[in-house]
């Protein structure tokens, strides 16, 4: 195992405060890619962890390993995801508060290995007597079942979670776990009826296709052979080398009995999976009098069973919609290609239902009441750019503005706190606040999102070109706000003329409002015609439409509200290249995570003041063989001890600072001396 410092030269630093030149994004790095080299896929900023996926399984992962971290202080031994875990497992124990572990990162970076990591953990570690080990049992095989249903082959990641996940696990007194609840974000539900090349639809369809029995699927009507289902076959690859969709079956089937599934849940589960497919090959034509109508009645058979809908109420809402002017409802035919959007919606509508179930009945079984200590945790995608950015990027990326904006926030209290305790003057840091951008984005009737909730329920239809019109009068002007006609003069290129761009703290995003606002009128013209029906299947209900970007707005507000809650840790996941390979580093694509990471702004807010501090009593141990007045017991006080031992040791006064309980170094340097000086001994 790596040793604490000496081994610098080869392996790099293993925490980056360390880094002589720490505002060197070149440094920060080569230091990464050193130690990726030497398969070191953990490095530290302080107390973050930066983690390089290694696309191969590394031989760190064992019980052995686990218990190597056991109790064990962060910096004696080499950075780890389960040091994380175990330092917020004990600081929640001694500390008696509740802790969080935020995980991000971009698509394929390792946030949902990271998450599982840290539960396997938990589950390994923690004292647990037999009525836990089902709860543990639960926790743990919820992971497969969300999966199945909430993840997805994508280029970029074989096992992609297509839905952010925030994860509270409890634990009762004795420090065991006792219970859990999930909150999911942002399924992205566009994936049900849509996958690009070389992507897939969720899991789960596959798996039921290639691992249910014959009968099951006889009598959801499905045939083996997802080659017939349209939306199965959008992205051209329903096989996977790196998946076995009939293995994985079981693992889910198995794992739906252990949460407690009854079968008839499981069954009205793969009734609303089997009514997709057939919704997916449901078809549209031209009837005698031109009006759209259904053309393929055994789909339209089988929905009516699977979904427990009334045929003639189903048939009339996929070609028809319900307007209401003026206070009357009006019934209008659809459009074959208002139709296939309405088929589409429903699609999504009752897939989304169906995974909100899911969670909810998750949530039940590992609920529990009564006093307990939390630690949470967070895995949600990451910044996102893409040449193409819609509503879905726009939310994930105004997600990561929020959590930027918390991540500092907390850094820099803790620091402040930190330093505060120790009886150490605070010297102010300099840093981007990127509230700014989360005001452009959420603030009350001129942000963003009550722009674009007023222009969905103003009356008529509404336009995109309205909408980024009334964009443009509010936030004109504004800094991080940019349009093709405001960049009129200041020649800035590549804004399209159906476009916005946000300036977001990681960099400048164009978002296309091509199609928002007609998405998401879809939507309730479906869900408004089906709601008359008395569906059963928890699929679709009546109310109001509210629009998807403040429904989304409050629950962040949530999310963020329940983080600021507990003390956190932050866990930072860095894809090394797209190709999903072993031993590949590509430095441009590294470079551009640490940007989107805000990991150099952490860094410098890091080392504004000491680059490092440790408690007198470890640093007392490791040092005092340096000193002859020190050596080889110190007999007075501990802080006594230190000052005796760095005088010795040369060090000058504004190297260091001594606080109640640590000693604070100022720079890398003096450290290193230090440490050379023990190595020669
Ligand atoms: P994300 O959730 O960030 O999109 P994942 O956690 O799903 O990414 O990781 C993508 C893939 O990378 C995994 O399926 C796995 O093959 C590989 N991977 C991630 N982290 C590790 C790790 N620590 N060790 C080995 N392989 C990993
Ligand atoms: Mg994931």
């Amino acid at each position: 195992m790596e040793s604490t410092l000496t081994a610098r030269d080869r392996v790099g630093v293993q925490d980056f405060v360390l880094l002589e030149n720490y505002t060197s994004e070149a440094a920060f790095i080569e230091n990464l890619r050193r130690r990726f080299g030497e398969k070191l896929i953990y490095t530290y900023i302080g107390s973050v962890l930066v983690s390089v996926n290694p696309y191969k399984d590394l031989e760190i992962y064992s019980k052995a390993h686990m218990e190597r971290y056991r109790g064990v202080s962060f910096y004696e031994i080499s950075p780890h995801i389960y040091a994380v875990s175990d330092n917020t497992y004990r600081a929640m124990r001694t500390e008696r508060r509740d802790q969080c572990i935020l995980i991000s990162g971009e698509s394929g970076a390792g946030k949902t290995e990271a998450s599982k990591k840290i539960l396997q953990y938990y589950a390994t570690t923690c004292p647990v007597t037999d009525h836990m080990s089902t709860i543990r049992d639960r926790l743990l095989q919820s992971n497969p079942v969300l999966e199945a249903f909430g993840n997805a082959k994508t280029l970029r990641n074989d096992n992609s979670s297509r839905f952010g996940k925030y994860m509270d696990v409890q634990f009762d007194f004795r420090g065991a776990p006792i219970g859990g609840h999930i909150l999911n974000y942002l399924l992205e539900k566009s994936r049900v009826v849509h996958q690009n090349h070389g992507e897939r639809n969720f899991h789960i369809f596959y798996q039921l296709l290639e691992g249910g029995e014959q009968d099951q699927l006889s009598k959801l009507g499905l045939e083996r052979n997802a080659q017939k289902y349209h939306y199965l076959v959008k992205g051209c690859c329903p096989r996977v080398s790196s998946i076995n969709d009939k293995n994985d079956w079981k693992t889910v089937r198995k794992a739906l009995t252990v949460i407690g599934f009854h079968e008839e849940e499981v069954e009205d589960l793969l009734n609303i999976i089997a009514s997709v497919l057939h919704l997916g090959n449901t078809q549209f034509g031209e009837g005698e009098d031109g009006e759209t109508q259904i053309t393929t009645e055994p789909q339209l058979t089988y929905l009516s069973k699977l979904l427990g809908v009334d045929g003639a109420a189903l048939r009339e809402a996929l070609t028809h919609k319900k307007l209401t002017a003026k206070g009357e409802e009006m019934i209008s035919p659809l459009s074959f290609e208002q139709a296939v959007a309405a088929r589409d919606a429903l699609a999504k509508a009752v897939y989304g239902r169906a995974f909100t179930w899911l969670v909810a009945k998750i949530n039940q079984s590992l609920a529990f009441k009564g006093s307990s200590s939390v630690i949470g945790l967070l895995d949600i995608y990451g910044f996102e750019v893409f040449q193409h950015n819609s509503f879905e990027q726009f939310c994930i990326n105004y997600c990561n503005e929020k959590l930027q904006q918390l991540f500092i926030k907390l850094t820099l209290k803790s620091e402040q706190e930190e330093y505060e305790a120790e009886g150490i003057t605070w010297e102010p840091v300099k840093y981007f606040d990127n509230k700014i951008i989360c005001d452009l984005v959420e603030e009350k009737h001129k942000g963003f999102i009550s722009i674009l909730d007023e222009e969905c329920l103003r009356p008529g239809e509404p336009s995109d070109i309205s909408f980024l019109e009334k964009l443009e009068d509010t936030l004109g002007g504004h800094a991080h706000f940019v349009t093709h006609k405001l960049a009129n003069g200041k020649t800035r290129k590549a804004v399209g003329r159906e476009e916005f761009r946000l300036i977001h703290y990681a960099g400048e995003v164009n978002y296309t409002v091509n199609g928002e606002l007609a998405n998401q009128s879809v939507n309730s013209i479906t869900a408004g015609s089906v709601s008359e029906e008395p569906v059963p299947v928890a699929c679709i209900e009546t109310r109001r439409l509210i629009v998807a970007a403040t429904q989304f707005k409050n629950s962040l507000a949530k999310l963020i509200e329940i983080l600021m809650s507990k003390e956190p840790s932050y866990v930072r996941c860095i894809k090394p290249n797209e190709a999903k390979q072993s031993g590949r580093f590509d430095e441009a694509l590294v470079r551009h995570q640490v940007k989107y990471l805000g990991l150099m702004e952490n860094l410098r807010v890091r080392r504004a003041g000491f680059a490092y501090r440790r408690r007198y009593e470890a640093f007392l141990q490791r040092y005092k063989s340096l000193c002859p007045g020190t050596w080889p017991n110190w007999q007075g006080r501990l802080a006594d001890g230190v000052a005796t031992l760095v005088q010795h040791l040369g060090y000058k006064p504004e190297e260091y600072k001594l606080g109640k309980t640590k000693i604070f170094i100022r720079f890398p340097k003096t450290l290193f001396t230090t440490e050379d000086a023990l190595e020669a001994r």
